[in-house]
């Protein structure tokens, strides 16, 4: 059995923890002021009003609400013919992390559509497999509904 290497897809390294049990967004934090930054920021604080230029990695909350959502409904454009499967279209979800009050994009798990969703929802962060190629599969953040009721499993 080949071993199967897990990475953040490119682009994404350092932006999450792709192999914790429950993984979080990593950002930064202004040291001066406290305003949270994601994805991480190389100039300094984004507050206008601040000219902090030192900032902390900070995890974010791994839960938010949808405060945006939409469809990433497409398909190959013709002539192209998708062999055996139909493209499946996903969701995409702008949530806001209440702590932090950022928006955080990401795609929402599959089996979620936008039929699914709905502005205030609350939603946790995993992490998933964005595409796989011969022995990799790149990861990326998404966003779950947590199942209403809440309680423990
Ligand atoms: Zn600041």
């Amino acid at each position: 059995m080949a071993t199967r290497t897990r990475v953040p897809a490119l682009g994404a390294e350092g932006w999450f923890t792709p192999d914790s049990d429950e993984p979080t967004l990593i950002g930064q934090r202004c040291l001066e002021c406290g305003t949270y930054v994601f994805p991480r920021a190389n100039l300094g604080c984004p507050n206008p009003a601040c000219s902090g230029v030192d900032l902390e990695e900070a995890p974010l909350s791994r839960r938010g609400k949808i405060w945006s959502y939409t469809d990433a409904r497409y398909q190959p454009p013709s002539p192209y013919v998708v062999p055996s499967e139909e493209h499946v279209p996903f969701a995409i979800a702008a949530v806001e992390l209440a702590d932090e009050g950022l928006v955080v994009m990401g795609q929402v798990v599959p089996g979620v559509s936008v039929d699914d969703l709905s502005v205030g929802q609350e939603v946790e962060l995993v992490v998933d497999v964005l595409f796989s190629d011969d022995d990799t599969d790149h990861l990326i953040w998404k966003w779950k509904p947590v199942a209403a009721g809440g309680g423990e499993a």
